[in-house]
């Protein structure tokens, strides 16, 4: 079931890479194979290692370019997460977008798209084509957001931007008086 699932996929890829002129090298094929196999979205240095197995003299830098050039078209999710794991990479399915937990790295796959590309007005008069858009909705998971609530709002910036402190004076207190 799965493997069906994931040639099918790689088929329908393939057909819209070559469908927009790019060659389906091996290499290329090797990157969406892995890509489609893989459980979880990969960083780029997780689809080198699996691609390196095959491929050994492929360097870092040509996997970067070919995923680059996926999400490009589309056909694969790039995920900013905002944090020191890199962008994360994931085979396409249908148009989507994903919110991102700050504080776990969570990415959860929401439904559909809120915009077409007629939200893009700008695009036209600048003489722009465009290909596909991406973009992430970040946030805390439930998890996260307990902790989070838990923290008091960076207190150690609070403390080095405040002045010394100023007797604030009360509502009810008229000014001057002690
Ligand atoms: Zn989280
Ligand atoms: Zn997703
Ligand atoms: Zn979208």
């Amino acid at each position: 079931m799965l493997q069906l699932d994931s040639v099918a996929k790689q088929e329908t890829i393939l057909r819209r890479l070559k469908a927009s002129g790019y060659k389906l090298t091996p290499q290329r094929r090797e990157i969406i194979r892995v890509l489609s196999e893989a459980y979880e979205p990969q960083n780029a240095q997780q689809v080198h290692e699996r691609v390196a197995e095959r491929f050994p003299g492929m360097g870092m830098d040509t996997v970067y370019r070919n995923l680059r050039l996926l999400a490009a078209l589309g056909v694969v999710s790039q995920i900013n997460l905002l944090s020191k794991r890199g962008d994360l990479f994931k085979l396409g399915g249908d148009h989507h977008h994903h919110f991102v937990c700050l504080g776990c790295d969570k990415i959860v796959c929401l439904d559909g798209c809120p915009l077409d590309n007629d939200s893009f007005s700008g695009a036209d008069e600048n003489g722009f084509t465009i290909v596909s858009h991406s973009f992430q909705i970040y946030g805390y998971c439930a998890e996260c957001s307990k902790s989070h609530a838990a923290t008091p709002a960076a207190p150690a910036l609070t403390l080095e931007l405040a002045p010394t402190p100023v007797p604030r004076s009360e509502p009810g207190k008229k000014a001057g008086s002690i």
